[in-house]
C-alpha cells in the first residue's frame, strides 16, 4: 500500500476528485456518449494548446507519440537534440525505429544552444528536430522561443517539442512559436495517472506524414486526424483517463491558465529559497532551472539514500534520488499537478527536520 505523498517529477500525486471523476462508468467508444466525452474537452484543449490544430488523445504513455512521430515525420535524418536522460534516449528510439539520426550533444543539465542548432541545420541533412523543453532528469527548460526562432528559418524541418513535465506550467503558444507536434502525458504537470498521452500536430507535419512510408498503424497521425473528425480514436482508448482529463481541463481553466503558471512559479520559488537557504545549489544554471521541478545537486555531500528513504519512511513523502547516472549526486523535487503554498511549505518543513541526521560530519 502507497502510504505517502508522492513529490517525485512524475508520476505526480492525483486528487481524490479525478480518481473519483476516472469511476464514471465507461460507455462504447463508437457511441454518441463518447463522442460528446470527446468533443466536450476539444475547446478547452485547443486553448490550453494555443493552437487551431486538432489535439490527439493517445493511449499510451508519452514514449509512444514520440516514437510515432519519429515513424510519422522522418523522410532523411533526425536531429536529437541532447541534454539529459529523456533527450539522450531519442537518439536511440529514431535509430531503432530505422531512421538515420544524429545527436546535438551537450552537457546534462545545460541548455541547447540555438547558435549550435543552427550551425547543424545548415548542413541541410536533417529533415526532423526532436527537443525536450524541459529535461525533467536535469531539472533545466531550454530557451524554446529561441530554438523556435532558428527553427523558423529551416521550413523543410519539422519540430518534435516534448513538453511532458511543463505543459500547463509554462505558457507555450504553439502557434505564434511555429511548433509542428508538441506532445505531453497525462501522469507529470497535469496530475493524473499515467496512461494517456495528448498531442497536436500542424498541417505541416501531416504533409509530411502523407510522404512517409512505414507510419505503421497505432500512432499514425493520419488515423488519428480521420477518427478525430468523427470525435473518436483510432483504437479503444483509456475511458477512464479521459474522463479525468475532462475533470482536469474544467479544473485548469477554473483556477485560470495564467494563475496556474504563476502559482507554478512561486512554489518552485519556494523550493529554490529552500536550496540556497541550506547551502546547497540547482544542477542548471539559474536562467534555465525549470518551473515544475527543482534538480539540486548534493555539493554538500550528505547521505541522500539516507535522506530520501527516511523523508519516505518518517514523513510519508516520496522525493527522487537522482535520475541514472546522477544518482547520489543530485536530487529531485516536484512542485508540478495540484501542489499549493501549504503542502510545499508542509515538505520543506518535514526535510528541514531530517536533514541534519543526514549532514556529512
Ligand atoms: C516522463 C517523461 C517522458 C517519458 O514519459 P513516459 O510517460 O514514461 O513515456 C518523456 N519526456 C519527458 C521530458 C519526461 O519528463
Amino acid at each position: 500500500m502507497i502510504d505517502y505523498k508522492l513529490h517525485i517529477p512524475g508520476p505526480v500525486n492525483v486528487s481524490d476528485e479525478t480518481y473519483q471523476a476516472m469511476s464514471t462508468p465507461v460507455m462504447g467508444h463508437r457511441s454518441q456518449d463518447f463522442v460528446a466525452l470527446y468533443q466536450s474537452c476539444q475547446p478547452n484543449l485547443k486553448k490550453l494548446f494555443q493552437t487551431e490544430d486538432p489535439v490527439f488523445l493517445s493511449t499510451s504513455s508519452a514514449w509512444g507519440v514520440m516514437e510515432g512521430s519519429i515513424r510519422n515525420l522522418t523522410k532523411k535524418k533526425v536531429l536529437c537534440c541532447m541534454c539529459g536522460a529523456f533527450s539522450d534516449k531519442w537518439l536511440d528510439v529514431s535509430r531503432r525505429s530505422g531512421k538515420e539520426a544524429d545527436g546535438l550533444q551537450v552537457d546534462w543539465g545545460r541548455n541547447i544552444d540555438p547558435g549550435e542548432l543552427r550551425n547543424q541545420l545548415s548542413s541541410g541533412q536533417y529533415d526532423v528536430v526532436t527537443l525536450v523543453h524541459n529535461e525533467t532528469s536535469c531539472g533545466m527548460m531550454n530557451p524554446l522561443l529561441e530554438i523556435m526562432e532558428v527553427l523558423r528559418d529551416f521550413p523543410e524541418v519539422i519540430s518534435v517539442i516534448d513538453t511532458v513535465s511543463s505543459f500547463s506550467v509554462v505558457p507555450i503558444p504553439k502557434d505564434d512559436w511555429g511548433i509542428d507536434v508538441i506532445l505531453t502525458g497525462s501522469q507529470k504537470a497535469l496530475a493524473m495517472p499515467p496512461g494517456l498521452a495528448l498531442l497536436s500536430v500542424s498541417e505541416r507535419a501531416f504533409a509530411r506524414a502523407e510522404q512517409v512510408e512505414g507510419r505503421g498503424y497505432y500512432f499514425d497521425f493520419l488515423e488519428f486526424r480521420k477518427n478525430h473528425e468523427k470525435g473518436m480514436t483510432p483504437s479503444t482508448p483509456v475511458i477512464p483517463l479521459i474522463h479525468a482529463l475532462n475533470h482536469t481541463l474544467d479544473k485548469i481553466f477554473k483556477e485560470g491558465v495564467e494563475e496556474r503558471h504563476q502559482r507554478h512559479s512561486d512554489l518552485n520559488g519556494m523550493v529554490h529559497a529552500w536550496v540556497e537557504s541550506k547551502g546547497f545549489e540547482l544542477l542548471p544554471e539559474k536562467q534555465f532551472a525549470s518551473k515544475s521541478l527543482s534538480c539540486v545537486k548534493n555539493n554538500l555531500e550528505i547521505d541522500l539514500a539516507g535522506f530520501v528513504d527516511t523523508l519516505r519512511r518518517e514523513k510519508k513523502i516520496s522525493i527522487d534520488g537522482g535520475y541514472g547516472k546522477m544518482k547520489g549526486k543530485t536530487f529531485r523535487i516536484s512542485n508540478m499537478g495540484d501542489e499549493s503554498t501549504d503542502t510545499m511549505a508542509h515538505l520543506l518543513g518535514q526535510m528541514d527536520e531530517i536533514l541534519p541526521r543526514f549532514m556529512a560530519s
